[in-house]
């Protein structure tokens, strides 16, 4: 059991402001954090609990002593409980009507499930976009006073951790967290006991213990096997994220699926909605039918299942068919026997029905997705084109309809915007948009008040948040080669890798073959002209993991990192390491454009490009996912004009001559193009287009509001 801080009497709230993740996107609260200890913040990754643990007695009792950090200390608590206890709506004028409404018409909390959440890097129970946008659904809905509990997992090692050898070949370690150090506290049963659950598996039962980790308004409960009365191979469950085989798989599934409606009831929160973050969730609808039969004997299966259905929801996240989770049939069923009583096992074969993709062949997988599809009362994707591609993806399962008729709608991803927001611009928007900018986050019309920002205003921030990346991408190079023991001369190098004035290009996401994170380089002669123009220099910054089974992502890896170190490129192309929310978050802030090159029509919506525009930056992306809609011939830049070709290597060819013509003739000239004052107003002016056309569509707050007025409150 972990034990409460040590803290002097004075100090006290501090342990309320560590384990309410609400200062994740609270600077001042982050400032008095790292004020203890700006050694153990930085090395902590931002983990206010470790920096309370490890810091030396003398220098709490010194804190605890001095005045104006106690006030500090009592200010932001004082803020913590008011944000805590604020009923009024948070957003302005109607909207903010609407959504009280809708509010209102709630008979009890969502109940959100999903296998990761990225609410802040030195919590590691998430790998990558999904998880940031569950992360950020989760904050939104705080912010909006939204009841909201999450279903999750608290995994020991997370996903992994990254570091390159000398030859760029990823490594990946899993160390193991020490729960103690984390912003999570057990729940406990009625006898101050940690309570434990459990689900029935065959032959045996998984037992389960659950961690509650308070986001603002909302809760996380985190599902957690590591327990004695498990079986090795079932405390290893929440071990990795989306590590082992499709045994783990489908029991980690079982486990958030079925686990999370019990310790829902255990808990006694009655949810409203059901929200299925993906399929990886869908055995809730398994849990709730047998759930249902069991208490009304009388419900057929087909009535018991509408019944739940009338509470469930779907977002489906992925147009790769790879990336929907499929089991043989036949594995599924022991499973299903397992679970459901004697008396009920009549409908084993209707329940697996419900998943599989083709009723009438024999081998047809259990499909997540189809699951899903088929015990959820609206299911959603991520983006305009994203709910295209998906109506046509599962047209097969409703055959009567036309492709249009599919019931999959969208609802685009959004960005919380005070994590991403950097302090610099969250202050000028403070200053121009309104005191509290967050309230106009679904307005429109208080965006184009960005154009009363003057431009140096804007250029001075840019710049601003240029060097902050450049001094924490210096940092992590020389911690990289530190630990690749490279020379003395080579850890000195990197305090003067990349220009502060230079033009600063993003790349960062995960490494699939689909994103194409070379295409840059299919030319290396034209690129190497583009980065070194003396007169208008260029750089890039790239940052990303491969999945650690995906060779052909780590090979991508690997040529990035082999041209990285070719001497015309040396310290203009820099690869950081161990792409978490802290590379991220840097990254979004600092680059003066943010490159997105995927193959059409892969990508469901992304959000790292929205983050950018939060913060004087510009995009330069394919026209697919979230661009699509956010790209308007003035606010950015559009690779390839969304052609599609067939043959991959004439796309590949189409889009990169698009883009290096683009960096070529209008990017790079428009940047250094400066007045007398050295300002580049023609790119301001675009900075500004971005900000005034971008924000209000691409939030969170725009996002779950969608999901609360058009799938949560509409039934
Ligand atoms: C925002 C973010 C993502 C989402 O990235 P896309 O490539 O745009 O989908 C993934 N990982 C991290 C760390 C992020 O911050």
């Amino acid at each position: 059991m972990p034990q409460a801080l040590q803290l002097p009497e004075s100090l006290q709230a501090l342990h309320t402001l560590a384990y309410n993740l609400k200062w994740s996107w609270t600077p001042s609260t982050q400032e008095l954090f790292a004020q203890i200890n700006p050694t153990l913040w930085k090395e902590s990754r931002s983990n206010p609990v470790e920096v309370l643990k490890n810091t030396e007695e003398s220098r709490l009792t010194e804190l605890a002593a001095d005045e104006s950090f106690v006030a500090k200390v009592n200010a932001e608590h004082k803020a913590l409980e008011a944000y805590l206890s604020d009923t009024a709506p948070s957003l302005a004028g109607e909207v903010g009507q609407g959504l009280a409404k809708g509010i209102e018409s709630l008979s009890g909390p969502i109940a959100y499930f999903s296998m990761e959440y990225g609410i802040t890097e030195s919590l590691p129970i998430y790998a990558g976009g999904l998880g940031v946008l569950a992360g950020d659904h989760t904050k939104s809905a705080s912010d909006l006073n939204i009841p909201f509990v999450g279903i999750g997992m608290m995994y020991r090692s997370g996903y992994f951790e990254q570091s390159l050898d000398e030859n760029g070949l990823q490594q990946s370690l899993y160390p193991e967290r020490d729960f103690s150090n984390l912003p999570v506290l057990p729940v406990l049963d009625g006898e101050g006991q940690p309570l434990i659950l459990d689900i029935p598996l065959p032959h045996r039962k998984l037992f389960f213990r659950i961690w509650e980790a308070k986001v603002g308004r909302s809760t996380l409960y985190l599902l957690d096997t590591q327990l004695n009365t498990n079986r090795e191979e079932d405390r290893e469950l929440t071990a990795k994220l989306y590590g082992g085989d499709t045994t783990t798989r489908i029991c980690q599934e079982l486990l958030i699926g079925v686990g999370g409606v019990r310790a829902l009831q255990a808990m006694g929160v009655n949810a409203s909605v059901y929200h299925l973050n993906e399929g990886h969730a869908a055995f809730v609808g398994i849990e709730r039918v047998r759930q249902a039969i069991e208490q009304d004997g009388s419900l057929s299966l087909e009535q018991a299942i509408e019944q739940v259905k009338g509470s469930q929801v779907f977002t489906t996240h992925t147009p790769v068919p790879a990336g929907h989770d499929r089991f043989m049939t036949d594995m599924v069923r022991p499973y299903f026997q397992a679970l459901l009583p004697e008396n009920q096992h009549g409908n084993i074969q209707d329940l697996l029905e419900l998943g599989l993709e083709y009723k009438d062949h024999m081998n047809s997988l259990f499909c997540m997705t189809v699951l899903a599809l088929h015990t959820c009362r609206a299911c959603n994707g991520v983006s305009k084109i994203h709910g295209d591609v998906s109506r046509k993806m599962w047209q097969h399962l409703w055959p009567q309809s036309e492709a249009d008729d599919v019931p999959i709608g969208h609802i685009t991803n959004g960005i919380h915007a005070a994590t991403w927001t950097s302090t610099t611009y969250s202050k000028l928007f403070d200053q121009y948009i309104g005191e509290g900018w967050e309230s106009h986050l679904v307005d429109d019309a208080a965006w184009n008040k960005v154009n009363e920002i003057p431009a140096g205003a804007l250029w001075d921030a840019r710049q601003a948040c240029k060097a902050a990346l450049i001094d924490f991408a210096r940092y992590r190079v020389r911690l990289q080669r530190s630990i690749r023991n490279e020379s003395a001369e080579a850890l000195e190098a990197a305090n003067s890798i990349l220009d502060p004035n230079a033009f600063t290009i993003g790349f960062a996401r995960r490494f699939a073959p689909y994103k194409r994170a070379t295409l840059i380089f299919s030319d290396s002669e034209r690129l190497s002209a583009i980065l070194n123009n003396s007169e208008r220099p260029v750089q890039i910054l790239f940052a990303g993991k491969a999945h650690p089974h995906n060779r052909e992502g780590q090979a991508l890896i690997q040529t990035i990192h082999d041209f990285a170190k070719k001497p015309e490129f040396a310290g203009k192309i820099v690869l950081l390491e161990n792409y978490d929310m802290a590379v991220g978050r840097h990254l979004v802030q600092g680059v003066d454009l943010w490159l997105n090159n995927p193959t059409p029509p892969q990508e469901a919506s992304g959000t790292s490009g929205q983050k950018v525009a939060f913060n004087g930056g510009v995009n330069l992306s394919i026209l697919d996912g979230w661009w699509d809609e956010g790209y308007n011939g003035e606010n950015g830049w559009a690779i390839g004009d969304g052609k599609l070709f067939d043959q991959v290597q004439q796309q590949n060819d189409h889009d990169v001559n698009s883009m290096y013509s683009l960096l070529e003739n209008d990017i790079v000239p428009m940047y250094y193009n400066r007045d007398a004052d050295g300002v580049p107003q023609e790119w301001i002016a675009k900075v500004r287009k971005a900000m005034q056309t971008l924000i209000s569509p691409f939030n969170t707050h725009r996002m779950v509001r969608d999901y609360l007025t058009d799938i949560y409150a509409a039934n």
